[in-house]
């Protein structure tokens, strides 16, 4: 950093309501026309020059599988390798870059998100990965606006940490980029985290290589541009959409590995890390590995909850996005002196619950994001549906006729040990198990030792005693947890995201503590009158 500057004072961007008659409601219609219009080719960027390999993958949306989006061009092995080289050829002059003038970079993207690209994002988000204009909104434009705000705001804190200077002396800590590259590994579920992968190490002075998820490519593509537009130079970050495991053996293999970003499931991370031990050897230095993954997440009701709140924090909860969020609840107890309340309750809205084309925004859900997903999601509903101890309470049907539908399930188990407790699902499937009322405390510890996830979770009751017991014996078991609210939603910079034991290292996307993995310190002592005596004053004669 040079001299001194002050960065504006982030706020949260503000969520557009989309109602009928509003002028966002109408640039958004306008825009899904114009990105459903298209088909684009999506290159692969390496050094800011666009590389067509010619081997495609066609983008598909989900709530209608046969419609192409884009055409995507999938790296192959050398442009992978370059990739790695023009990311390391890049940060030689990007590390050096003032701090001002590469926060200038993302804090022009974000106003370029906020007025110019935000419905283009957002409708790259509906069509492509089947978010409702409610869920794009808070994900590709707010959610992703305050990562590159707040990211500018928590760098400035980190380089005016410095250390204490004696007399004469002055000292210094230079909170140097990582010497190499980072490998940003995204997943489909969010815009914004895809976004924030790779952008967050660049911020503090590194270079990339951003591995789209091949579901998410066109959202992901359209902020891409949007970075170079404002000003993000060549090969900082380079864009390699590709089958993720040669795109891996490239890069996990290359001496120059500095860091790995990643956001995913739980079993991908763990190949990834096991392949960098591998390699360790090999590796200039000891790669970060940042890692946020999957979850299974939770809500417990205490017998003094309310009814009505826990009952609404369910349904949003655990159906909003078809259940694709990590931080999606998709385990409930709920105490059998409230449950044919909240059943009840929890039926009625999921009978109202519309489902469909995105573009309709009456439909409260899309499609799942693929095949894959689909068959996987089928496959526990149709065992659930077989299986003893298990009831269908509401939904549990399937169509993919038209797109990948998944109606929002509500399933009432037996055996809190039942596959759908423990093993993520990632879809509109909420497994609930009824406890007597009575046994809270042995309650709480089932939710602690179930499965091997601590993303998220959330309490209901409205007895203060209740709630500091759950706080206690729950405080391992999620990175963020809620009183009194669904488990999901989290605002940059309000509630820091991130989960521990096999959620992820609970590094805690856009917030001070996630940048600092990207800086390797340097402690710099300058002396202004050196010694010029090699005796010190003691070994003088008495
Ligand atoms: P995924 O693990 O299938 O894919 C994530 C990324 O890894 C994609 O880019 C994919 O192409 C890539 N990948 C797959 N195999 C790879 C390999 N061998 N080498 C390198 N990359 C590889 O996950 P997904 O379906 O995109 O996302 C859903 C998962 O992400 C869920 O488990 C969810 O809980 C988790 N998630 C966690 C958080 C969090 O903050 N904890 C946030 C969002 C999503």
């Amino acid at each position: 950093m040079s001299g001194s500057v002050n960065i504006p004072t982030p706020r949260n961007e503000p969520v557009l309501g989309y109602a009928p008659g509003t002028p966002e409601r109408n640039a958004l219609k306008a825009a899904l026309a114009v990105v459903g219009a298209q088909q684009p080719e999506i290159p692969v960027v390496i050094g800011g020059q666009e590389v067509r390999t010619g081997v495609f993958h066609d983008l598909t949306s989900p709530h209608c599988h046969r419609r192409v989006l884009a055409r995507v061009h999938q790296a192959d092995r050398a442009s992978v390798q370059r990739a790695a080289d023009a990311a390391v050829e890049a940060q030689r002059d990007w590390a050096h870059w003032r701090f001002e003038d590469r926060a200038a970079v993302f804090l022009k993207a974000a106003e370029l998100l906020a007025v110019t690209h935000r419905q283009l994002l957002n409708a790259a988000t509906m069509l492509g990965q089947s978010k409702t204009a409610f869920q794009a909104e808070i994900d590709s434009a707010c959610e992703l606006i305050d990562f590159l705000r707040f990211n500018v705001h928590f760098a400035e804190r980190i380089y005016a940490e410095q250390p204490e200077s004696a007399p004469g002396v002055w000292n210094r800590m230079d909170h140097r980029p990582l010497e190499g590259f980072v490998y940003a590994i995204t997943p489909f579920n969010f815009t914004a985290i895809a976004g924030n992968l790779p952008t967050a190490p660049v911020l503090m002075g590194n270079a990339a290589i951003w591995k789209p998820s091949t579901t998410a490519a066109l959202s992901n593509w359209h902020f891409f541009k949007l970075l170079e537009e404002a000003g993000l130079p060549p090969g900082v970050i380079n864009f390699v959409p590709g089958a993720p495991a040669d795109v891996s053996d490239v890069l996990l293999a290359d001496r120059r590995l500095a860091g790995i970003h990643f956001t995913g499931s739980t079993a991908v991370f763990q190949l990834i890390w096991r392949r960098v031990a591998e390699h360790l050897d090999r590796y200039a230095g000891y790669p970060r590995i940042v890692g946020e993954t999957g979850g299974k997440d939770f809500i417990v009701a205490h017998a003094s909850a309310d009814v009505g709140a826990l009952a609404v924090g369910m349904v949003r909860g655990a159906f909003e996005y078809q259940g694709q969020k990590c931080s999606a609840a998709s385990r409930a107890y709920i105490p059998d002196n409230l449950w044919p309340a909240v059943r009840d309750r929890a039926v009625a809205m999921i009978d109202d619950i519309r489902m469909g084309d995105v573009s309709d925004f009456r439909n409260f859900m899309g499609a799942v994001i693929d095949q894959r997903a689909f068959t996987r999601i089928r496959d526990h509903l149709d065992r659930a549906g077989k299986d003893a101890g298990v009831k269908i309470v509401a939904g549990g049907g399937t169509d993919d006729s038209v797109g990948w539908f998944v109606e929002p399930t509500l399933l009432e188990v037996e055996d809190p040990g039942y596959r759908t407790m423990c093993e993520e699902i990632f879809g509109p499937v909420l497994s609930v198990h009824v406890y007597p009322e009575k046994r809270w405390a042995e309650t709480l510890e089932l939710v602690d030792r179930t499965g091997p996830y601590a993303l998220t979770g959330a309490v209901f009751s409205q007895d203060r005693g209740a709630l500091t017991q759950a706080d206690r014996a729950l405080r391992n078991a999620a990175g963020n947890f809620y009183l009194n609210d669904k488990p999901t939603g989290a605002v940059v910079g309000q509630q820091p995201f991130g989960g521990a034991r096999a959620s992820g290292t609970n590094d805690k996307a856009g917030s001070i503590l996630n940048l600092l993995r990207w800086v390797s310190p340097r402690s710099i002592k300058e002396t202004f009158a050196p010694p010029r005596e090699y005796r010190y004053p003691f070994m003088g004669e008495a």
